[in-house]
């Protein structure tokens, strides 16, 4: 598979700086590349099919980029080969009050998709390790005092810890967490923010903060690559995947995503012999109408 080209286990560090972030050779082939996304779709949907029915792993698919990177066409693309009957999508904001005066998992664990189901995460728990880390706001939490008193450092390290036996838990009780990085550049950041500005179908989607997080976006990029390297492992790796083309995110996107429910879907459920008696005597029934 291409994508595992981009794939971060835990053994090797992740420097996100040194990562490529267009397609490279790829370029030359666009349309090849197009018709296997196509492809690439379909067999989603297929296998959708086989997940839903056999309903014995989950899927929680993490999309944690720098703004304009393209998470949220990405969703809308991938969304496209899949049943939106078994799908769900939570777009992670700015944490409400409520959500606040709970431990940083517990928006995450209630939006987790029953087996059988595919939750797509539009940011997730990764935010609170890094826009929290970058911006210090553990400082503003209401927290007690043996949380915080460890310093910025630890208390960071325990968060990374704290992910990682999550993600374990959840994997050893039938799930899968795939987690994509969108990397873009930050001549592309630049780029899609200028036709955001200038395209006024697309003014929504900017605000003047966006610039202020762009000022960090080296002390971001530092950040994730610390992040990524603390929180892969073989179960659980991490993807990071080149965002300045689109359509070269969308087809690494798409392999993952059919390959994460390949792996997921482990057979038709048989019926018993007797539930399969009912059924001929059903479909008996049926056709003795009329
Ligand atoms: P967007 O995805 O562009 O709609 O923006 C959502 C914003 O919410 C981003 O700036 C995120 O960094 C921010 N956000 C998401 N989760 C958290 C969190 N746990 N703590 C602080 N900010 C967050
Ligand atoms: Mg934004």
């Amino acid at each position: 598979m291409t994508a595992d080209r981009f794939c971060f286990d835990g053994r090797t560090p992740c420097e996100l700086s040194a990562l490529p972030t267009n397609a490279g050779d790829a370029r030359e082939d666009k349309p090849k590349y197009l018709s296997r996304t196509a492809a690439n779709l379909e067999e989603m949907g297929r296998l959708q099919d086989g997940f839903y029915a056999d309903g014995r792993e989950g899927l929680v698919v993490i999309l944690q980029a720098l703004d304009a990177a393209g998470k949220d066409s990405t969703v809308k693309h991938v969304m496209g080969g899949l049943n939106p009957q078994g799908v769900t999508v939570h777009s992670f904001k700015q944490p409400s009050a409520e959500e606040l005066s709970h431990d940083f998992l517990w928006r995450a664990n209630r939006a987790l998709p029953p087996r059988g189901g595919i939750a797509i995460f539009n940011r997730s728990y990764y935010e609170d390790v890094l826009v929290v880390q970058v911006h210090d706001l553990q400082k503003t939490y209401r927290m007690p005092p043996r949380t915080t008193e460890v310093g910025q450092r630890e208390f960071f390290h325990r968060r990374y810890r704290q992910i990682r036996d999550y993600e374990r838990y959840l994997y050893e009780n039938g799930y899968r967490v795939l987690k994509i990085f969108l990397n873009v550049s930050k001549e592309k950041q630049k780029e899609r923010f200028l036709e955001r500005i200038e395209t006024p179908a697309k003014n929504w989607k900017f605000s003047a903060s966006d610039l202020k997080e762009r000022a960090l976006f080296d002390e971001y990029a530092k950040v994730i690559g610390e992040v990524i390297s603390a929180t892969a492992t073989p179960e659980c790796p991490w993807y990071v995947i080149p965002a300045d083309q689109k359509w070269y995110t969308r087809y690494l996107v798409s392999e993952l995503v059919a390959d994460a429910l390949r792996r997921s879907c482990h057979e038709y459920p048989a019926l018993p012999d007797e539930a399969r008696a009912r059924l001929q005597d059903c479909r008996r029934r049926l056709e003795e109408e009329d």
